[in-house]
């Protein structure tokens, strides 16, 4: 058997569009432009990547885009002055404060001064109690992307038997809520889940977010299940080369799934565009319009 692959970057460029066609026309009947700030503290070579592309692409969906890039020894009195302003902004609908952050600031601080409305990410603490108590809530980006592919692939998720491997507050948890929210049977998996390969084996879904190259074999896959690859790992290959490569182990897996997510070109580009979609919901949130069809969860 060789899986269907879940072109994530094609699903991407979907979205991008219908948020798109959605943001001229709130510009069109109601003249007003979505605005998403981005926050980068330091110069973190892979953050700054993330926010170049993240400013690109919101700029290429008509909305406004805002970098404010501060010192590497920004004080948390500083940064949360300038979060502070930002929530006050009306022109700005959403707020991303790029993480990891410099080790002398508190991350749970700064996330939790965002305005939940504008947590475009979805990791304020307000967000988060929503999203596991299936109330309307901004949901975060990786996540949200997966249940959209995942979503489109199967129609229904009913019933179905998901198998989570990582219980991060960013991948693994939000992706559990979400899955249950769309009534799947959920297990969370993690480094103390014993037995991990009968677990997976179970699982119509498996979503791997772990950070380890090429952990899961085909041998643990399930015949038919569906495979969502959130891995984003560097390693050098036996010629030298650096190349990326996800959780699973795509060649092997390939044979037995019924379908699976690439690395690169799954679940990555859906992360960006689902922070559009998210921007554009806050926007439409904020000023009591009818939310965008498709793009929430
Ligand atoms: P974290 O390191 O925060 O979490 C990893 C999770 O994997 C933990 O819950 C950990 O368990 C679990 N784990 C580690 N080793 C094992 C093991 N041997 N068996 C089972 N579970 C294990 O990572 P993130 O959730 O932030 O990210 C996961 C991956 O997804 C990374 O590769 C990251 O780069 C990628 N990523 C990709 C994104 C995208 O846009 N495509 C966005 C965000 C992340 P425990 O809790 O017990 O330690």
């Amino acid at each position: 058997m060789t899986a269907n692959i879940i072109d994530g970057k094609a699903f991407a460029g979907t979205v991008r569009e219908k948020v798109a066609a959605h943001v001229a026309r709130l510009k069109e009947e109601n003249n007003i432009t979505p605005g998403l700030a981005v926050v980068l503290v330091g110069e973190d070579p892979a953050s700054q990547v993330y926010v170049r592309s993240k400013g690109k692409q919101t700029v290429e969906t008509g909305m406004k885009s805002v970098e404010h890039k501060l010192d590497v020894d920004t004080s948390e009195a500083d940064l949360l002055a300038l979060i502070d302003q930002l929530n006050n902004d009306e022109t700005i609908h959403g707020i991303l404060v790029q993480l990891p952050l410099p080790k002398h600031l508190n991350e749970d601080l700064v996330i939790n001064s965002i305005s939940p409305a504008k947590d475009v990410d979805g990791f304020h603490i307000s967000n988060v109690g929503l999203l596991g108590t299936g109330q309307k809530s901004m949901v975060p980006c990786t996540p949200l992307g997966c249940l959209m592919m995942l979503r489109d692939y199967h129609g229904s998720l009913s019933g179905l038997n998901a198998v989570v491997i990582g219980r991060s507050n960013i991948v693994g948890k939000p992706m559990a809520q979400l899955l249950l929210g769309d009534s799947c049977t959920v297990t969370i998996a993690h480094s103390r889940t014993k037995d991990l390969e009968e677990v997976v084996r179970r699982a119509d879904i498996v979503v791997a977010a772990v950070g380890r190259p090429e952990m899961v074999p085909g041998s643990w896959i399930g015949k038919g299940a569906t495979v969502i690859d959130v891995g984003i790992n560097r390693i050098e290959k036996e010629d030298g080369k650096m190349k990326l490569v996800g959780d699973v182990d795509f060649a092997s897996v390939s044979e037995v799934a019924g379908a699976i997510t690439p690395v690169p070109g799954g679940v990555g580009p859906m992360t960006i565009a689902c922070l559009l979609a998210n921007t554009l919901t806050a926007c439409c949130r904020a000023n009591g319009l009818q939310e965008p069809e498709g793009l929430t969860a």
